[in-house]
């Protein structure tokens, strides 16, 4: 549970509404089929999982409680079509749920960057959903939440994040074994500076499969400072 839900009942509504923010800022989307975009991101604090190769662990405490009200303001001020709700892992506040509901409402496009170790069958069918199958590479593979395969639409993507060989070879066996590719897009991407880009894409390449690569263009611009 996060912190501030045990204690929802007895706040007021307004006060309920709440969730725990690391930073809003707006950048050009790196990652996902909505690489390129420039869009707001929502980073809500905290995170159950600690993968090895983690390049938010700064959104694991801090940031302080906004409303969803004033969250939802503060993305109007930054005029972009495009929201992307992440963390840490997003969906440890339960609230995180109402704040996509009402980011579309709002008639924005929302996405979701969720670890996939937490339930994703509640999150509102208009949000495109980017789920994480942890590769053992992360340390965090054990925690994979198997279930959550079947909520996936089509307009959802699944997305490995691979340190090397061993962790190529077992998504790939995922891969087929769950038939992936058949559900939605799935996207496999090196570890920064654990996996050399141009190798992966040759692996793809060599075994012919239905993947997308992808690189994060925002590291590419800004490197690893938080803020982009
Ligand atoms: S799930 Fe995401 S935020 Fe949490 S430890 Fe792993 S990479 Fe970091």
């Amino acid at each position: 549970m996060a912190e501030g839900d045990s204690n929802s009942q007895t706040l007021s509504p307004a006060l309920a509404e709440r969730l725990r923010i690391s930073e809003i800022f707006c950048s050009i989307q790196g990652e996902s089929r909505s690489a390129g975009w420039p869009t707001v991101f929502v980073r809500l604090t905290g995170c159950p999982l600690r993968c090895t190769w983690c390049d938010t662990e700064y959104a694991f405490h801090g940031g302080g409680w906004r409303s969803i009200d004033d969250i939802v303001q503060e993305v109007a001020t930054h005029k972009t079509h495009h929201v992307c709700v992440t963390g840490g892992e997003p969906l440890a506040q339960k609230r995180c749920l109402t704040l996509l509901q009402r980011l579309c409402d709002a008639g924005h496009e929302v996405s979701l960057e969720t670890s996939g170790a937490l339930d994703v069958s509640q999150v509102d069918p208009r949000v495109i959903k980017v789920v994480d199958l942890k590769a053992p590479g992360s340390g965090e593979h054990k925690r994979n939440r198997w279930q959550n395969i079947p909520s996936l639409a089509p307009s959802d993507q699944i997305k490995f994040v691979l340190a090397d060989r061993a962790d190529y070879d077992w998504a790939n066996a995922v891969l087929t074994e769950h038939k992936l590719h058949e559900r939605c897009e799935v996207l496999y991407s090196p570890v920064h500076g654990s996996l050399a880009p141009r190798e992966l894409a040759e692996w793809i390449l060599a075994d012919h499969l239905p993947v997308r690569m992808q690189m994060q263009l925002h590291k590419l611009l800004w490197g690893d400072v938080p803020g982009h």
